[in-house]
């Protein structure tokens, strides 16, 4: 296109790539998902098959933007880990939080009717986003230990609170009842009360949901000599697992490489 005498309005554009070898955290949120997850009766504290939507639209991510190289979600968040030597879009920032929030949002809708088949979308679900710079691979590990940790927290109060409000208190009694109890006495109301184990729950709701790619070993087919002629294939994997100690890192060592 040729110049024109407007073009200057251009320099007024902020350069807003962030710094090269630090990793990049982008973590996008539910816009008034507490009024979206009434709106639409999600099950509380925990609806099954709104974070199964999350995790496959977290998993689509993975699948379309190969700088990603790990996701971990929790609510109505999600994180999505870019490596240290990512150029993707120049490391500009707005062009990063930007594009993720709208395929991750895209998707949400496309994939609603698959998650929810008997309702439809009564409201428009959107998201916030934002990018954080992490110069060491140890402070990402503490980013996710830190999510992960508000995860368990607001899981064991969310899990008490409800069953106290479930079980007829108000929304006010329940509150009045939890607060300044320790782990320990949350522990034993759910037990005690309700008979429920809160190690027994389901480990989407304890731990969150990490998206990653596997490496997995295929074969391809067998050769004349009858050997197995394989390759590494990765695999875009949904689990829910301990990331706060070493253990996941050891066993995956190339995801944060
Ligand atoms: P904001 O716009 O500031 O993010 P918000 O209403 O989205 O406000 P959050 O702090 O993000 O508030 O919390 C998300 C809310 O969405 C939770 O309080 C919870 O009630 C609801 N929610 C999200 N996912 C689920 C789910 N899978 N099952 C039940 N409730 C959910
Ligand atoms: P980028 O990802 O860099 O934005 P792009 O392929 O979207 O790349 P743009 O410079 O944004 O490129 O141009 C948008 C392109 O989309 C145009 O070149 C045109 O071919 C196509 N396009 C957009 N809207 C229409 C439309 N209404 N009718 C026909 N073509 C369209
Ligand atoms: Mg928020
Ligand atoms: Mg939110
Ligand atoms: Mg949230
Ligand atoms: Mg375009």
């Amino acid at each position: 296109m040729a110049n024109s005498k407007y073009e200057y309005v251009k320099n007024f554009e902020a350069d807003d790539r962030l710094p090269p070898s630090n990793w990049i955290v982008v973590r996008i949120d539910g816009v008034h998902f507490h009024r979206f997850s009434s709106i639409h009766e999600f099950e509380k504290p925990n609806d099954s098959a709104a974070l199964h939507l999350m995790n496959s639209c977290a998993s689509a991510m993975l699948k379309h933007f190969p700088d990603i190289v790990f996701a971990y979600g929790v609510s109505d968040e999600y994180s999505f880990v870019l490596s240290e030597k990512s150029e993707f879009y120049q490391r500009r920032s707005s062009k990063n939080v930007s594009l993720f929030v709208s395929y991750f949002t895209s998707a949400y809708v496309t994939k609603w009717k698959e998650f929810f088949p008997n309702y439809d979308l009564k409201e428009l679900p959107y998201f916030d986003g934002r990018a954080v710079c992490y110069p060491k691979a140890k402070e990402v590990r503490d980013y996710l230990a830190w999510r992960q940790v508000d995860c368990h927290i607001n899981n064991q109060y969310n899990t008490c609170f409800w069953m106290l409000v479930k079980s007829g208190k108000t929304k006010r009694e329940a509150q009045l009842r939890l607060k300044g109890t320790q782990t320990k006495e949350k522990n034993e109301i759910l037990l005690q009360q309700f008979g429920i184990n809160y190690d027994e729950l389901p480990e989407m709701f304890k731990k969150g949901s990490c998206v990653f790619r596997n490496k997995v070993e295929e074969i391809v087919k067998i050769d004349e000599s009858r050997n197995p002629v394989k390759r590494h294939k990765n695999i875009v994997t949904i689990d829910h697992v301990d990331i706060i100690g070493p253990k996941f890192w050891d066993e995956h060592p190339y995801i944060l490489h």
